[in-house]
């Protein structure tokens, strides 16, 4: 549970060269650091800081009764090192996890979050876009590597013909990457490399798509570049949160939008931008606001239609040139709780308040083991090896001899267990 953020600097004085600092928590506690004569230091607590505003990933107990939600991409389809594009992850407080787009870049960001892969199993794609799943191949292979145990999961929708839907994406990309899972399935094991599709139909009215220990997620179609892409609403403890996939404005939206605690949509950036920053030319800078995405100005007309708890403002590169031309717009029409969204910014939702926070994670974070068993390889499966390549082998069994002989006999290795491996046919 999140501590209260109404922390309070009460006050701040100073008196001939000490200074006194002193703080007033929300319970009234106060914490006064001790003076000590005039020019000497000044002591200040070592314990644990009452709020910080920001979430350290894995330090947070979340209630049986709230939901926290994190942008780990929020950006374009033109990489950047500092924004990814779309991905948000939704943790509910009994634990179920539920990925939703896993745009370009969006895994190193997911990835800092350290939670173990064997969680993060589920993926629910809004559409096709590669800033909306580019990032599933580091998802499939990096959690494999990682020691996630079972196959991942992804739901997507159907397109208005076969090659267009997510069935035909998930099959075509599995035969792209079949060098990658044929390599992996021998070293590690095949189980993690499997992926089950659930392919729906994208025409569905707020049809329900996964309903499963107390979860039911809805899709309803969007409009943007063609049939297929959707939306999706979460709904979970009497809470809704909606994940607004790539829309110019809908009808469906409002019919369906509408009771959400958390409505992520997308304020597209605006046409200067995308002409003057994004190099477009200006007749596509202009119909990508009408025909494709949403303008700021009717994202603000759609969440005052909606009205949810809390809106959040997506798909654009934020920075200081950007973002306030995007809120002027919204605030044109909207004028409720907004936040525009970077990487890694974050929601908690309880039914008292919807927080927004940053989550200030490693830059170098090691995969988390989620403990249980693991996989051992899969005996039959033999490195598909020609003699032409292993022929190749250059004898350094001398130079490693020392420390692998003490590897092994540390380890508990059978001494002839690298036997076999790269050997010759001559
Ligand atoms: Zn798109
Ligand atoms: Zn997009």
């Amino acid at each position: 549970m999140r501590i209260s953020r109404n922390l309070l600097w009460a006050a701040a004085f100073v008196v001939v060269g000490i200074v006194v600092g002193a703080f007033l928590v929300d319970d009234g506690t106060s914490v006064v650091p001790t003076a000590t004569a005039a020019g000497g230091e000044v002591e200040s607590p070592v314990g644990v800081a009452p709020d910080r505003y920001v979430y350290y990933p894995g330090t947070e107990e979340l209630d049986k009764d709230e939901i926290r939600i994190i942008a780990a991409g929020t950006g374009m389809p033109g990489a950047r090192r500092g924004q990814a594009a779309t991905c948000f992850l939704v943790e509910l407080g009994d634990g179920q996890k539920f990925l939703f787009d896993i745009g370009t870049g969006a895994m190193r960001n997911v990835q800092a979050l350290m939670i173990p892969a064997n969680y993060l199993t589920r993926v629910f794609l809004t559409h096709l876009h590669t800033d909306h799943w580019g990032d599933l191949a580091t998802l499939w292979a990096g959690g494999w590597t990682a020691g996630r145990t079972v196959p991942l999961e992804v739901w997507g929708p159907s397109g208005s013909r076969e090659d267009m839907g997510t069935k035909y994406a998930i099959e075509n990309f599995m035969k792209a990457f079949n060098w990658d899972y044929m390599t992996r399935a021998v070293t590690i094991n095949p189980v993690p490399g499997g992926i089950t599709v659930h392919e729906f139909d994208y025409k569905g009215m707020n049809q329900v798509i996964y309903d499963e220990k107390g979860v039911k997620i809805r899709s309803w179609p969007t409009i943007h570049a063609g049939d297929g892409p959707v939306s999706y609403a979460l709904e979970w403890n009497g809470y809704k949160v909606i994940i607004g996939g790539d829309t110019a404005p809908n009808k469906w939206e409002i019919e369906y939008g509408k009771d959400a605690d958390l409505f992520v949509h997308e304020a597209f950036m605006t046409s200067d931008q995308m002409m003057n920053k994004y190099g477009q030319p200006a007749q596509l800078a202009l119909r990508i606001n009408f025909t494709f995405h949403t303008s700021a100005q009717s994202m603000g007309k759609i969440m005052s239609m909606t009205k949810p708890r809390h809106a959040v403002a997506y798909h654009f590169f934020n920075e200081a040139d950007t973002r306030y031309p995007i809120y002027e717009g919204i605030r044109e029409i909207y004028d409720g709780p907004l936040s525009m969204a970077t990487d890694n910014m974050m929601w908690n939702i309880t039914r008292n308040e919807i927080t927004e926070r940053m989550v200030i994670s490693p830059d170098e974070a090691w995969d988390v083991e989620a403990g249980g068993a693991k996989l051992a390889p899969d005996p039959a499966r033999k490195s598909e090896y020609t003699s032409f390549i292993t022929n190749g082998t250059l004898d350094v069994t001398d130079v490693n001899k020392g420390w692998a002989d003490a590897f092994m006999k540390e380890n508990g290795l059978p001494a002839d267990i690298l036997e076999g491996d790269h050997k010759k046919d001559n």
